[in-house]
């Protein structure tokens, strides 16, 4: 039986395994669509990881149709809220961003938003 949102196509991923409970995570926030969780090698004082947890086809953003149209636009409300918690160590704003394939940086292929925060980002990123 293939897990929440795995597609005989699609291989399970670290982040399936968190959604399951199999791999621990530090879940901040989540309902029956989404998983917010601290990023386990923070880019900043503030780091969490938003996943769907139906991935429906969402390995990455890139292959983002119109069927995915309310899980992302609640994968970003749930990154505006995260990123104005101060309890999680959030200043005035984040860099809240996708990695898309492997020219993106992305290494997970499990759609994620990251909200990054607690310090001033610099742009360009690397
Ligand atoms: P990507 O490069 O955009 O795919 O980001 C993957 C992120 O997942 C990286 O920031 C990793 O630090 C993070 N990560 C990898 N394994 C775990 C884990 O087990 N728990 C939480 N975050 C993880």
């Amino acid at each position: 039986m293939l897990g929440a949102g795995v597609r005989d196509t699609d291989p399970p991923t670290l982040f399936d395994k968190i959604i399951s409970g199999e791999i621990p995570a530090a879940i901040v926030k989540q309902d029956d669509k989404m998983m917010a969780f601290k990023d386990i090698n923070p880019a900043g004082p503030a780091h969490v990881l938003i996943i769907p947890k139906d991935r429906n086809g969402l390995t990455r953003l890139g292959k983002a149709s119109v069927e995915h149209k309310e899980i992302l636009g609640h994968l970003m409300v749930t990154a505006a809220e995260i990123s104005n918690d101060k309890s999680l160590g959030f200043g005035d704003g984040a860099r809240i961003v996708v990695n898309d394939g492997p020219d993106g940086g992305q290494e997970v292929m499990h759609l994620h938003v990251h909200v990054i925060g607690g310090r001033a980002m610099q742009w360009p990123p690397g």
